[in-house]
Parts: structure tokens; C-alpha cells; sequence
């Protein structure tokens, strides 16, 4: 079990796709340190599972439905974490994924691909499959965090971003999400710079694979047992396994304590059982 950071008692977290795998089980533990989490989800419904969650372990956590790309709707939000927790101290961007419209079928580009309809070619991908994958990632990261940011200019708040492995090197496939990832490593950087002098600290985590709803297709056979794509991933992870969720605790409670990372801002923490090290030789 992790340790409990005494200075994130009381304070209130607001985590956009807090209702998702990843950023659900950070909004439990975030709740265990004593943290008021406010989360904001899409799905109201899968908001509240996670919130009951936390009531019935004895935290304090509210679910708010949100579109994190209907800036009125993240404003709406905001006012209503306002006035139930006030000042808030922490935002983790959590809302993100891949879209089926942004993904190739295969790997590498063959000729002889044109001619099958049932290979989604890089020349099939849509304009709107891209849209949607980009503004997901980075509008649903840019409105957030232009809503929250300037309330937490006072209490000298912290943002997490959602990066990836993609971001660094892109996977195969999944170009419009490994672009749009690539971006949210870029924009850390960029916001961490202009927000250094106000106190806030800006930084992102980049998972590496986790099973979760969004990728199980591309991760399991129906059958349940890995896809060839999986055991390539588990060859190239030195560790030997996915991810589990509870991986990502103890760099997002490094990043999000003052007192433990107060001169780091601007960098993207790897999480991914060495990956990103490995050149597969
Ligand atoms: P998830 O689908 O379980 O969670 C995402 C949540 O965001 C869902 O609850 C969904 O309802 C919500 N959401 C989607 N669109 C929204 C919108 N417009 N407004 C508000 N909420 C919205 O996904 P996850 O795997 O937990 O991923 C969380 C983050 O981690 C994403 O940014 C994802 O890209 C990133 N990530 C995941 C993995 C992985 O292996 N699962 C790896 C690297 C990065």
C-alpha cells in the first residue's frame, strides 16, 4: 500500500474521464489520501460508480456530468465544484482515447491493400477520424484546463496530463491518437513554462499498456487469450506483463505532492515496465 502524503489531505482533485479505468482508480486513491475528488465524466452514470465507491470506503467524492469538449458545459462544472468544495487544488485531464476511425488495419502499407475493402488503408482514413481523435485529446485537455487554471492560480494548483507511450515514438495503426498524444506531451511543456511563474505546476504521465475498455480489441482475441499484437507488446516490455492501473499511483502522488516534486514541471513520467527503454535488441 502506498504511503499517505499528509498535504493532499483536504484538498480538493477534479479529474475529467474520472468514470474510466485509469483515471477512476486514481480518483480512489486520491480519495484514500483524504483528497475531495470531483469527478467529471461524460457518462454521468459511470461517474457515479467510482463516486459510490469512495462514499462507501468513507472518502468524499461528486460526480458531475461533463463533456470536457462543451466549454459550457466544463464552466457549468467548474461553478458547481466551486460552490460545493471550493478552492480546488489539483486537475488531472483524464478524458482521452482512441477512435475506430483513426486506425489502420495493418501494420505496414502493401500495395495489394488497395485492392481489398476490407483493409482500412491509410488513404481510407477520415478527416473526421482524426477530428475526433485530436479534439478528444487535446481540446478536451485545452478547455479543462483553460476553465480550471485560473482559479488555481490562487491556491498554486498542479495539472496532470494524459500522455502515452505513442506520444515518443508512435505505435503502429494509430496515427491520429499518437499525433494527438504527441501534442499533449508538447502542450505540458509549453503551459508548464508559461504558467512557471504563477506557482502551478504542469506535467503528464505517459501509461504504457494497460487492458482497458477502449483497447481490449486491439489487446484480446474474443476468445480472451492475447491478440499478436499483445505478445509483441510483451516481448518488447522488459517486464514482461501490461500495466495494472494501481502502477500509475505512486507517480501521480509524486507529481501532484509540492513536497515531493515542487521544482519538477513540464516533463512526461513513462510508466510502461520499461518500453520506451528497450530497443528490442
Ligand atoms: P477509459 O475509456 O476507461 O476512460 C476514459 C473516460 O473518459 C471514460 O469514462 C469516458 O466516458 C470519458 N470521456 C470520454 N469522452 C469524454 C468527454 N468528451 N467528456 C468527458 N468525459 C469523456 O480510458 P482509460 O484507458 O482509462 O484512459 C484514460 C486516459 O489514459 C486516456 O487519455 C487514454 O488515452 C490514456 N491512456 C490509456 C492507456 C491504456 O492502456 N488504457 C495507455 C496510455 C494512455
Amino acid at each position: 500500500m502506498l504511503p499517505i502524503y499528509e498535504d493532499l489531505k483536504g484538498k480538493v482533485a477534479v479529474i475529467t474521464g474520472g468514470g474510466g479505468v485509469l483515471c477512476g482508480r486514481m480518483a480512489i486513491e486520491l480519495a484514500r489520501q483524504g483528497m475531495k475528488v470531483a469527478i467529471l465524466n461524460r457518462t454521468y452514470e459511470k461517474g457515479l460508480v467510482v463516486v459510490n465507491e469512495i462514499i462507501e470506503a468513507g472518502g468524499d467524492a461528486l460526480a458531475i456530468e461533463c463533456d470536457v469538449l462543451n466549454i459550457e458545459s466544463v464552466k457549468k462544472a467548474e461553478q458547481k465544484i466551486f460552490e460545493v468544495y471550493g478552492d480546488y487544488h489539483v486537475l488531472i485531464n483524464g478524458a482521452g482515447g482512441n477512435h475506430p476511425k483513426g486506425v489502420t488495419t495493418k501494420e505496414i502499407f502493401e500495395m495489394s491493400d488497395l485492392e481489398n475493402k476490407d483493409i482500412t488503408t491509410f488513404f481510407d482514413l477520415t478527416t473526421e477520424g482524426f477530428q475526433s481523435v485530436f479534439n478528444l485529446n487535446i481540446i478536451g485537455t485545452l478547455i479543462p484546463t483553460q476553465v480550471f487554471t485560473k482559479r488555481m492560480i490562487e491556491t498554486k494548483g498542479t495539472i496532470i496530463n494524459i500522455s502515452s507511450m505513442s506520444a515518443p515514438s508512435p505505435m503502429t495503426k494509430v496515427p491520429a491518437y499518437s499525433a494527438a498524444k504527441s501534442g499533449i506531451e508538447n502542450f505540458t511543456k509549453w503551459l508548464a513554462v508559461h504558467m512557471a511563474e504563477t506557482g502551478i505546476r504542469v506535467n503528464a504521465i505517459a501509461p504504457g499498456f494497460f487492458l482497458t475498455k477502449q483497447n481490449e480489441k486491439l489487446l484480446k482475441n474474443e476468445d480472451g487469450s492475447y491478440t499478436d499484437r499483445t505478445k509483441k507488446i510483451l516481448a518488447h516490455t522488459p517486464m514482461k506483463r501490461l500495466g495494472d492501473p494501481d502502477d500509475l499511483l505512486g507517480t501521480l502522488l509524486w507529481l501532484i505532492d509540492e513536497n515531493s516534486s515542487r521544482f519538477v514541471t513540464g516533463i512526461s513520467v513513462p510508466v510502461d515496465g520499461g518500453f520506451m527503454a528497450y530497443s528490442g535488441v
